[in-house]
């Protein structure tokens, strides 16, 4: 996959975005949030892998470095499902879920069923204050399904 670079417009609102977590704009930063609005729940490769088209010089540890520091400044959310790496999205703070396909790897947003985090109440919190449930649905999406 190959993205042109992204227009002005766009870039200035990245921008103002990063800026407004507190950090200092930064090509790679924004070169970074650019790939991630293109393509939710991509891992740091896929990310790295797009990113290199825009700065050429840019190294796999530098955008390693770089989601990181957005993801510490909650500018992206980084899920981990099970047996794979780590995914970034843009979409963060509304608390919803994923669906994640056991054929292809797949995944897709779910809004959150019940409404406000966190959305399950456990049925012995043991004393926790719980401020987040995180729901993972597996299974397969409809083009495996076809394919199967
Ligand atoms: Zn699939
Ligand atoms: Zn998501
Ligand atoms: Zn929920």
């Amino acid at each position: 996959m190959t993205m042109t670079n992204p227009p002005t417009a766009m870039t200035d609102a990245l921008r103002q975005c990063i800026r407004g977590a507190g950090l200092k704009v930064t090509e790679p930063r924004l070169a970074v949030l650019h790939a991630l609005d293109a393509m939710p729940h991509a891992s740091a490769d896929t990310v790295f892998g797009e990113v290199k088209n825009q700065l050429p010089g840019t190294s796999l540890q530098a955008v390693y470095g770089v989601l990181a520091a957005l993801t510490a400044a909650g500018l992206l959310r980084k899920i981990e499902p099970a047996g794979s790496s780590a995914r970034y999205e843009r979409r963060t703070g509304d608390n919803h879920h994923h669906l994640v396909c056991t054929g292809c790897d797949v995944i897709k947003d779910v809004d959150c069923a019940v409404g406000e985090a966190p959305c399950l109440t456990a049925a012995d919190a043991a004393g926790f204050e719980v401020r987040e449930a995180e729901v993972t649905y597996w299974g397969l999406c409809a083009q495996c399904r076809h394919a199967a």
